[in-house]
């Protein structure tokens, strides 16, 4: 850039918050205004100037234009509001900013690999400036969000993910590492996009797709060590189960749409049930959508439901899926696939819809994961009403155009009687009568960056999915009905999911960091990072009573 001077350019700039002395010393003085300012008015003006914007998108593109030149005060203003900006550097708004990736562009961010690259990704990880990455979040864009498969233009889920790493759990930024694969994309709208950034192909799913994620995740731990974390994010459902199965032995990994979903709707569930006062055995579930969401929950369901007793069978009984085609049921003309076998039962009757299906079935929840949008109809809503004196309606595609229902029809069918939670926000909805209902979000944001925390900070080698069963939530406010605590308290909920999980993975032996630390709390809370500004001075000093060529 030919307007900013190199050196101010090239530090990782505080702006004005530098002092007299690290300007001179650094020499940029005179290159910033003369007032040394304090990180709180910066703040304030950063905030000051997203007040004044009303589109979301301009607000992400803002923000993270913030994130680039002054990572500390991002942090910071992020933090401080993070029931506000939470969706927009997340969903729903980062999914706008996925579909219109190539268009909002300004500079790149995370790591780009190509199927082109084959060969080459120990060399494209040294390029990456940090050495000290402990925590990689990677997709391969085929299924972002409910939006489908958005080629490179999903870089923007990585990076907002980890955005939360840091801003829930404390994670230091440099750790943190976003990355896409580029095998091409089959969104016909892209490879006619003039502004689309990946390779203009269709998504190779030949043996070569496989053997680069295989090279991919052994040049990882090659660079970055065995026990890096690689968090599989928004793959297509085959690959997403595929991967997990090939890979969960032999890395630290895990899927966040299979597992931390399966974890955070669990907990919305546990938590209605105590609101309901009517134990998790005594539900029957049935789900909108039959894959990554559907299935991992379904199995967090069943084992939850084996730590009271019941037998894998009962409790497999007791979950039932719907999919495109229809309820999942035996001998259906449609296959279903080893994964959902287990939830694959006799047919109950002629079910023809969902609406059926909820009239056979009789659940106590319906939890939608399809991301199909508005299928939990005024019919179907008014049907959980009637057949529950507190139903349980989870609409947990993202975003929020793509919801099974909006929070206002859940409560105001059900007149305020439902247990009602969303992936993507809603707003408080108020009922005619003057009650005021405010929606859970269901969304595993509550849960990656803590469990994460966690297992970086132990040393866990591979992550078993009792780790996403000890992995609850845990707050005041959940005493008082609520399905989720607020957002504004996720980072005090995440550092004491944090803390569970690593007593948890050090009483099962499951933790390599030595020695333990004894008390596991102020262990995980002294690593938080904080938004404060380092000091740039060289360590100056004086040895004492020594001269040798005095100036
Ligand atoms: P997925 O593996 O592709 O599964 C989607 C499932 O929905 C498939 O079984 C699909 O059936 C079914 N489906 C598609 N259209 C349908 C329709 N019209 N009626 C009934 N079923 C239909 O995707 P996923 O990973 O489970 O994600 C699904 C949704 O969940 C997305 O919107 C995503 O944003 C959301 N999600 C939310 C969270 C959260 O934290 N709240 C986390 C992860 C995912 P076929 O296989 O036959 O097409
Ligand atoms: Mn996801």
């Amino acid at each position: 850039p030919t307007t900013q001077p190199f050196p101010f350019y090239s530090l990782s700039p505080q702006g004005m918050a530098f002092s007299l002395r690290e300007r001179q010393i650094l020499g940029i003085q005179g290159l910033l205004p003369p007032k040394v300012e304090t990180q709180d008015i910066q703040a304030m003006r950063f905030q000051n100037n997203l007040k004044r914007m009303s589109d979301p998108l301009e607000k992400y593109i803002y923000l993270m234009g913030i994130q680039e030149r002054n990572e500390r005060l991002f942090y910071r203003v992020l933090m401080e509001d993070i029931e506000e900006l939470m969706p927009i550097v997340y969903t729903p708004t980062v999914g706008l900013a996925c579909t219109q990736y190539g268009h909002i562009f300004r500079r790149p961010k995370g790591l780009f690999i190509s199927i082109l690259d084959k060969g080459h990704i120990r060399s494209i990880l040294d390029n990456w400036p940090e050495t000290n990455v402990a925590v990689i979040v990677v997709t391969d864009g085929e299924r972002i969000l409910g939006l489908g498969d958005l080629g490179v233009y999903g870089m923007g889920i990585p990076v907002g993910k980890l955005c939360l790493y840091t801003a829930c759990a404390g994670i230091r930024p440099e750790k943190c590492l976003p990355v896409v694969i580029d095998v091409g994309t089959d969104n016909e709208t892209l490879l006619k996009d003039p502004f689309y950034m990946g390779l203009y192909q269709k998504r190779d799913r030949s043996q070569a797709y496989d053997d680069l994620i295989d090279e991919f995740m052994e040049a990882v731990v090659d660079k970055y060590g065995q026990d890096t974390l690689i968090q599989f994010e928004d793959f297509g459902n085959h690959n997403a189960f595929r991967f997990l199965r090939k890979y969960r032995e032999k890395y630290c990994t895990f899927n966040d749409d299979i597992q931390g979903t399966a974890s955070v709707a669990l907990a919305g569930l546990l938590a209605a049930q105590r609101a309901i006062g009517k134990p998790i055995t005594e539900h029957r579930v049935l789900f909108l959508g039959a894959g990554e969401a559907a299935l991992g929950i379904a199995n967090l369901i069943v084992m939850a439901m084996m730590e009271t007793g019941m037998t894998q069978a009962e409790a497999q009984q007791k979950i039932w899926m719907y999919d495109k085609y229809g309820l999942l049921v035996k001998g259906r003309a449609q296959e279903t696939d080893t994964n959902q076998e287990a939830f694959v039962h006799d047919s109950p009757g002629n079910v023809q819809s969902f609406l059926d299906a909820v009239n056979t079935i009789k659940p106590t929840a319906i939890i939608g994961v399809a991301g199909a949008g508005r299928l939990f109809t005024h019919d179907v809503i008014k049907a959980m009403g009637a057949l529950n004196e507190r139903p349980i309606i989870f609409a947990l595609s993202n975003p929020t155009n793509k919801a099974e229902c909006t929070a206002e029809d859940a409560y105001t069918i059900t007149n305020g009687r439902c247990l009602f939670a969303s992936g993507s926000p809603f707003d408080p909805v108020t009922l005619s009568d003057g009650r005021v209902f405010t929606p859970g979000q269901g969304n595993n944001a509550y849960i990656f960056p803590g469990v994460a925390l966690a297992v970086i900070l132990s040393g866990v080698r591979h992550i078993s999915d009792t780790v996403f069963l000890e992995a609850q939530l845990t707050d005041k406010e959940l005493e008082e009905g609520r399905l989720y605590p607020p957002l504004s308290n996720i980072r005090e909920v995440s550092v004491q999911m944090a803390v569970k999980v690593v007593e948890y993975v050090y009483a099962k032996g499951m933790a390599f960091r030595y020695p333990e630390p004894v008390d596991k709390n102020s262990f995980v809370r002294s690593t938080v990072w904080h938004t404060n500004y380092d000091s740039f001075l060289p360590d100056i000093y004086d040895w004492p009573g020594v001269t040798f060529n005095p100036k």
